[in-house]
């Protein structure tokens, strides 16, 4: 086995380099992986822009992913060599914050963000904590599962935390990265499931996604149309703007509820009045802890839910997020490592 491998670290922030980096043993508490893929995320912005303070480089991005376990620390017993496991965006957590006493784990005070503050799955290895990794269901393919980690959990855990009952209807805001998985998983829950995109050609997509009405923002009012349907009891939203969601509030229900999952460059505006009258809402998710990861990964396999992709050698990890960025994906760039080729266990 090599003694090196290679990473992708951002070097300083909107500088990607190819390393070498030397092959470590896993430490106290950890284990390491050899990454088979890895996703692209928005969040990896976070790092390669700086977005957040006191970020230390160089860094490796990357918390969309799979790969096996070849090594693991003196004292870990919850994982063993060969099993394949995936990471999130939750490397760590401190354990002592109100948040983490309450067992809120994804909101803790000090949390470790995987390729942000320690490094992730740009890489063919990389080392995490044990208590941060979930295991990989033999049916799930490690390119597909790999989204599910963020973009998988994120939409699913919004979705089923929002106090739902079977037959509600739902509207999907926007068809990409986040909104093609919100489809299908508000389908399979049972909910009564509206997509909403621009333009017409993401019609036949989001119905065969599992949708079942389309509105095509761009030539009806989206919120009048959800009215007409008789309101949405939720409606989450994905697409990347403050303008489009705040369109979307008079189309809720009695009581609806807008989720908002999608980060916007711009605010939401709202007339107070119409969160008053209908008793309407506006609450935010995130993503979701170690064990919902776990959950969205078993109720994907049980529901045969996956993101679509489009696969890319590590090398050109570069490549692949500036597609992500710039909205080409269709609709979750995958970067595969040599580990990946040929070594997936495979579904249907
Ligand atoms: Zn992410
Ligand atoms: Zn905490």
């Amino acid at each position: 086995m090599s003694a090196t491998y290679k990473a992708i670290e951002v070097t300083k922030p909107g500088v990607f380099t190819e390393v070498d980096r030397p092959l470590r043993e896993p430490g106290f508490n950890e284990v390491r992986i050899r990454v088979e893929a890895c996703g692209v995320c928005h969040t990896d912005s976070m790092l390669v822009n700086a977005e957040i303070p006191n970020l230390t480089y160089p860094r490796v991005p990357g918390h969309e992913v799979i790969g096996r376990i070849d090594a693991v620390g003196s004292n870990v017993t919850t994982r063993s060599v060969g099993q394949r496991v995936g990471v999130g965006i939750s490397g760590g957590w401190d354990g002592t914050c109100l948040a983490c006493l309450r067992g809120d784990f994804v909101n803790c005070a000090n949390a470790v963000l995987t390729g942000i503050m320690i490094d992730g799955g740009y890489a063919e290895v990389m080392t995490i904590e044990a208590r941060a990794t979930v295991t990989i269901p033999d049916g799930l393919e490690s390119v597909k599962a790999a989204p599910l980690l963020c973009a998988g959990v994120t939409t699913y855990n919004a979705l089923r935390n929002a106090g739902l009952r079977a037959g509600a209807l739902v509207a999907i805001q926007g068809i990409g990265g986040l909104g093609h998985l919100g489809i299908q998983y508000a389908r399979r829950m049972g909910l009564r499931t509206v997509a909403i995109g621009l333009g017409n050609e993401s019609e036949k997509l989001a119905k065969e996604l599992g949708a079942h009405e389309y509105i095509d923002s761009g030539a009806e009012d989206a919120g009048a149309k959800l009215r007409t349907l008789g309101g949405a009891d939720a409606i989450l939203a994905t697409a990347p703007s403050g303008k489009a969601m705040s369109g979307l509030i008079n189309g809720l229900a009695v009581r609806g509820k807008l989720l908002v999952i999608g980060l916007a460059p711009d605010p939401i505006q709202v007339n107070t009045g119409s969160l008053v009258f209908g008793m309407h809402s506006i609450s935010g998710s995130t993503t979701g802890s170690v064990q919902d990861e776990q959950e969205t990964l078993d109720f994907s396999l049980l529901e045969n839910i996956g993101p679509m992709i489009e696969p890319m050698p590590l090398s050109k990890a570069r490549e692949a997020y500036d597609r992500m960025m710039t909205a080409k994906a269709r609709f979750r760039m995958v970067l595969v490592t040599a580990n990946g080729n040929g070594h997936t266990s495979h579904s249907k």
